[in-house]
């Protein structure tokens, strides 16, 4: 089986479940986009307004400037795959809570197992103490905030992976604080050099 089809078997366990957290309040599922065999992976946080509406991560505002910043290194869609901590919008783009975030992550941890991607790209504070902490809920709280670790490399091993991490700013801060926009560009210039390399 391909991994396209080990993804799709993913994302109709969450379409088939009966109780899943945010599933009755949002419209669509959101569960990934891009290309499974790419050796780069990026996590965001939760599906905004578009991506409930459409079916797809990063179709907002948020994308439009991911987008930007893929592009100035020279990556398209098809060279990453990208996914979110949660899969369904929660309500007024509120912050995942505790309960969804256990719920959702399983499928998030199964999506990585799936693709291998050799670097994992996490946008903003959900994605990155998720996986820095080695995917231990608990621990979330004990990783340092985006601002003080974005753009530092993290070689980790969780469940027998390997892979290197880049924290970043999630691109719809950069959207609030335009402060941001230089540090997040100059972190993905990192992005490209490690890339280089595979
Ligand atoms: N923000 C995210 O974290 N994910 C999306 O899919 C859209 C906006």
């Amino acid at each position: 089986m391909s991994k396209t089809d080990d993804l799709e078997i993913i994302k109709n366990r969450i379409l088939n479940e009966m109780v899943c957290p945010l599933k009755d309040t949002a419209k669509n599922i959101v569960f990934g986009k891009g290309n499974c065999d790419a050796p780069i992976m990026f996590i965001g946080e939760a599906p905004g307004e578009q991506e409930d509406l459409q079916g797809i991560p990063f179709v907002g505002s948020a994308g439009r400037e991911l987008d930007k910043l893929l592009h100035s290194i020279n990556l398209k869609l098809d060279d990453i795959y990208i996914t979110n901590i949660l899969k369904y919008r929660p309500p007024n783009n509120r912050d995942p809570n505790v309960e969804e975030i256990y719920r959702h992550t399983p499928y998030l941890i199964e999506q990585i197992k799936i693709i291998k991607p050799k670097i994992i790209c996490t946008l903003g504070n959900y994605s990155t103490k998720f996986v820095l902490s080695s995917f231990n809920i608990p621990n979330m709280k004990d990783v340092p905030g985006i601002a003080q670790i974005h753009g530092k490399l993290h070689n980790m091993i969780i469940n027998k992976m390997n892979f290197i991490v880049v924290p970043l700013y999630h691109p719809a801060a950069m959207l609030y604080n335009p402060k941001l926009r230089p540090e997040l560009a100059q972190d993905f210039l990192e992005i490209k050099k490690i890339l280089n390399k595979y």
